[in-house]
């Protein structure tokens, strides 16, 4: 099983990405959740990425190339994988179809579709827990005792990359490099549009039914 998500920031692809990922019992291979931890962790890579990440822009195409490829070769991809946050770019989507992991047709790639307003209203209230990443939002999915992360009591913070104006410039990015994807999938694969402004669990069911259908 193997599935892309595609998707405006905000769209709520990592929050349907983990839920899907834990039902099909296949990993969830976050991009952005990748490079953050090579950030916190100090790596060459994430020196690299930071001053890129926290403007807002896209990291180079060869450097998720390589972060990617090397990813979906591990042991547990065997069985397959959930992509959120990659490919962005025609050029990634054309990298991964010469990976070697067979005709896109056979994957099931998932459009998900938020009003502009409600992206900046996730964004503007998403928080997010430095040491599991774990995501939640102010109102829609709040912690327990506020401001404090569910899963392992750290703080929970407001991404660089979430604040305001870096937020507009994300969304121009998409519109330019990431949403001329669709119509790339379009003439390769089934894709399903998924309307994402519905309850989590409301999109979640639509996820797991619409995965049973070959694509
Ligand atoms: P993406 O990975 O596409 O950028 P996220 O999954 O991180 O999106 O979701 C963005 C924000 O919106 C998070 O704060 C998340 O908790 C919240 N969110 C996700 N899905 C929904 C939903 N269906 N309704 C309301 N809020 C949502
Ligand atoms: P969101 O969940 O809001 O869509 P992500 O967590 O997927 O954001 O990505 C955060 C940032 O990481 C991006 O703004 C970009 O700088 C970098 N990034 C992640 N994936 C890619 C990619 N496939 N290509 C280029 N940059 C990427």
């Amino acid at each position: 099983m193997r599935v892309i998500f595609l998707g405006p920031p905000g769209a709520g692809k990592g929050t349907q990405a983990a839920k899907l990922a834990a039902h099909l019992g296949v990993p969830r291979i976050s991009t952005g959740d990748m490079l953050r931890e090579a950030i916190a962790n100090g790596t060459p890579l994430g020196r690299q990425v930071e001053p890129l990440m926290e403007r807002g822009k896209l990291v180079p195409d060869d450097v998720l190339i390589a972060l990617v490829g090397e990813r979906v070769r591990e042991d547990d991809c065997a069985h397959g994988f959930i992509l959120d946050g990659f490919p962005r770019t025609v050029a990634q989507a054309e990298s991964l179809a010469s990976m070697g992991l067979g005709e896109v047709s056979a994957w099931s790639v998932f459009q998900i579709e938020v009003p502009r307003e409600e992206l900046l209203r996730r964004l503007s209230g998403r928080r997010w827990c430095p040491r599991c990443q774990a995501t939640y939002h102010v109102t829609s999915r709040p912690p327990r005792q506020e401001g404090v992360c569910d899963l392992d009591g750290t703080s929970l913070i407001q991404r660089e990359d979430d604040k305001e104006t870096v937020v507009a410039r994300r969304l121009s990015d998409y519109d330019q490099q990431t949403a001329p994807l669709v119509t790339y999938y379009r003439e390769r694969a089934n894709v399903r549009r998924v309307d994402g402004n519905r309850s989590m669990d409301a999109v979640l069911e639509d996820l797991k039914t619409a995965v049973e259908v070959p694509a």
